[in-house]
């Protein structure tokens, strides 16, 4: 397939008149700059990357916009876990695959082309592995190929309730797994999906309160012997209680612990480092490895803010994810990365990474980067061998209007709500064409209906 688009974003900048080939696999052929686009299958107005969202928890999706009612006392995320855990107990195999078919066609309609789905709940509503133990796993796959966005997905080691191996509480039960049973079940679904280019198999650690420090290197190891170049994510530094008991625990910080008891580096996800010194934000930029930012997530919840500008003149890594998903918009994300910092020194456009660029550009290239990293997919550029992982954006609409280059990111990042993407392409596949998803009305039609039922009386 030949896609012509007379702008696009390649590698070294924007080009014009620009035809990239697509192999049968998906995968970019070739990309000829300053050509006629006579023979192309398909004509777009602007051709970007696609960008992954490197943090999903599909399920909670469904609880988006119910948490935002004061409580007897002061909310934070410890409450808004126990609405969480009590949705949980409810959820069945067909809720959570309904669920991400919802989910992930949003993003796709919003323009993420790849998602990392961070999967905790492994176990049946009574703590009991189903038949199939990788069942819930499964669902999620399944969901994703359903709608087309490209997944890696992530297991999660969850043996423990708080720092130092405690007790897991009766409301963790469907999360529960020793390190032996959690490779063996990422080993069972990377040979199920070996053939499938779309579909990747990492692991996660759910954070340093579930794991011990012999657990992880357990996980870590045992991953990288099925698969070296596979992902390792973790939710990291996020609150800063998290910070207080780790502390309490082991005498350092969490971010701390893990770069000094860890081999950490680019295979790695950590997911928030919201509180951290200067000392880990050095350390963490030089190990390589990403930080899974979900600004979104970060601000409903009020976990905090995290060092950007800093984090960004050390070189480091940085992508994004929707996490709870209270939103599904790459552009949201962005956008709130961007204020977070405004809003906290009082100046603008302080992640444009130097004087005269754009900070959309800027910041869209680093999520495309560290995107693709986290999800260990060879996608984020429109170069040959790369995935033909794409969006497409219609100057036509009204945001868009006289932009170019550069204008058009920056419009379609900082300049409202409407969304001009008009096509999204997953390993060449054109799943979103004119703003539709062919599989909209379908998978939106089942989700209402679980949705009715999920919610009565929670
Ligand atoms: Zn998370």
């Amino acid at each position: 397939m030949k896609l012509f688009a007379p702008l696009a974003l390649l590698p070294g900048g924007w080009d014009e008149n620009v035809l990239v080939t697509v192999d049968a696999r998906g995968d970019i052929e070739s990309v000829d700059t300053g050509v006629a686009g006579a023979g192309a299958d398909l004509h777009l107005d602007v051709l970007l990357p696609g960008v992954a969202n490197l943090h999903s928890h599909a399920f909670q999706r469904a609880m988006s916009g119910l948490t935002e009612v004061s409580g007897p006392g002061q909310d934070s995320f410890w409450t808004w876990r126990q609405l969480m855990y009590r949705f949980v107990e409810r959820l069945e195999p067909d809720d959570i695959e309904a669920i991400a078919a919802q989910l992930y066609l949003e993003m796709l309609r919003h323009g993420y082309t790849g998602v990392a789905e961070f999967h905790y709940l492994h176990r049946d509503t009574h703590g009991r592995y189903y038949a199939d133990r990788e069942e819930l796993s499964l669902r999620c796959i399944a969901a994703a190929r359903e709608v087309g966005i490209a997944i890696t997905h992530l297991p999660v080691l969850y043996a423990h309730g708080g720092f130092g191996g405690s007790a897991p509480g009766d409301a963790q039960r469907r999360f529960l797994n020793d390190p032996d049973t959690l490779l063996s079940m990422v080993s069972t679904l990377a040979d199920r999906f070996a053939g499938d280019a779309d579909v990747r198999i990492g692991a996660a650690a759910h954070s340093l309160r579930a794991v011990t420090p012999q657990e992880l290197t357990r996980l870590r190891d045992g991953l990288h012997e099925l698969d070296a170049g596979a992902p390792l994510h973790v939710h990291i530094a996020e609150q800063s209680r998290e910070v207080e008991d780790c502390i309490a625990w082991s005498g350092a910080r969490p971010v701390q612990w893990l770069l000094d008891n860890q081999p950490v580096d680019a295979h790695w996800c950590l997911i928030h480092a919201t509180h951290v010194t200067g000392e880990e934000l050095r350390a963490m930029a030089a190990s390589g490895a990403v930080v899974g930012l979900c600004p979104t997530t970060e601000a409903n919840l009020g976990d905090g803010i995290f060092p950007a500008g800093e984090y960004q003149r050390q070189g480091g890594v940085f992508g994004i994810g929707s996490d709870s998903h209270v939103s599904t918009s790459p552009v949201e994300e962005l956008r709130w990365l961007e204020y977070g910092q405004r809003l906290l020194y009082r100046q603008r456009n302080l992640l444009a990474g130097g004087a005269h660029r754009s900070t959309g550009s800027t910041l869209y290239t680093a999520a495309l980067n560290g995107g693709a990293q986290a999800l260990a997919r060879s996608s984020g550029a429109i170069a040959a061998g790369r995935r033909a992982d794409l969006v497409a954006l219609d100057t036509g609409h009204a945001a868009l209007a006289g932009r170019r280059n550069e204008q058009l990111v920056d419009a379609w990042l900082f300049a409202g709500n409407d969304s001009p993407v008009s096509d999204v392409f997953v390993g060449g596949r054109r799943v979103v064409e004119g703003g539709r998803h062919a599989a909209g009305d379908t998978v939106g039609q089942r989700y209402q209906a679980i949705l009715q039922r999920l919610l009565k009386d929670l």
